[in-house]
């Protein structure tokens, strides 16, 4: 792919799943590649760089961005990635676990973009690819919170195209809105289930991270210089 050789990225909730395989996908196409989360983990490749981050501290997204400008001195590239569930009926549903997911996947996105945007148009451009989700375009049982949150990164990342296109610079701003992908969120899925989503694709399977990854990349690169403002579907047609 075009673009990226040399550029610095930044993937949240980058040491596993969609995260890991897009960094890992960015480092091989040539980029410099910070994983953030809020662990370390060991089976992580040393061409990536780990920066703890806690995407719901505002703080801690701070002490990422200006470590990264300290040593890097730009950010090329930002996948929004990290996100977590907390699946339940809306009647039994806690305020702990609407808070929770919401605190992360919606209001972390923010947290982050609202540092790294105005960043990128300082230096004269970049990519920012959210990762939102099926769920966020079709609603799902169990999961209005997941749903509310991803609904609202979609909202966000076409808000952010109009917002950061204003001064004349290509920032572009698109999401990536995976269907069913084997990583360990879906750990807690019932396998029954997990056949029915396969069975519901026009693919005949579900989805594995790499190809979540091709996408992130895809548009992070020079060949998707005319792209801002879009959401890509990568769900092996489950909806059509
Ligand atoms: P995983 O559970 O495999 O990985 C989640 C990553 O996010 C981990 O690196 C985790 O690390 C990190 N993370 C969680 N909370 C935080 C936090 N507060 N601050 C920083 N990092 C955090 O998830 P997936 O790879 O499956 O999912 C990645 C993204 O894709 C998510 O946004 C998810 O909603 C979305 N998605 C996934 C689908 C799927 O079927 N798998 C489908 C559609 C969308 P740590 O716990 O150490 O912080």
């Amino acid at each position: 792919m075009n673009g990226l050789k040399g550029k610095i990225a930044i993937v949240t909730g980058g040491t596993m799943g969609i995260g890991l395989s897009a960094a890992q996908k960015l480092s091989t196409e040539g980029c410099k590649v910070w994983i953030c989360a809020r662990h370390e983990r060991e089976n992580v490749s040393r061409d990536l760089f780990f920066h703890t981050l806690d995407v719901t501290n505002p703080a801690s997204c701070d002490n990422l961005v200006r470590d990264v400008l300290q040593q890097d001195r730009r950010i090329d590239i930002l996948v929004a990635n990290a996100g977590i569930t907390a699946d339940s009926m809306t009647r039994k549903m806690t305020d702990e676990m609407f808070d929770s997911v919401i605190s992360t996947n919606l209001k972390g996105i923010f947290n982050i973009v609202r540092l790294v945007g105005p960043c990128m148009e300082k230096s004269g451009g970049g990519s920012i690819i959210t990762v939102s989700s099926i769920v966020g375009e079709y609603g799902n049982i169990g999961q209005c919170n997941y749903a509310a949150s991803k609904g609202g990164v979609i909202a966000m990342t076409k808000s952010w195209a109009k917002e950061f296109a204003r001064k004349g610079v290509p920032v572009r701003v698109n999401s990536v809105a995976p269907g069913y992908i084997l990583t360990d969120m879906l750990k807690t899925v019932p396998q029954e289930l997990l056949n029915r989503f396969a069975s519901q694709t026009m693919i005949g399977r579900l989805g594995n991270a790499e190809e979540v990854a091709n996408a992130i990349a895809f548009l992070a690169s020079e060949e998707a210089s005319y792209i801002t403002g879009t959401v890509l579907d990568v769900n092996g047609g489950m909806r059509l």
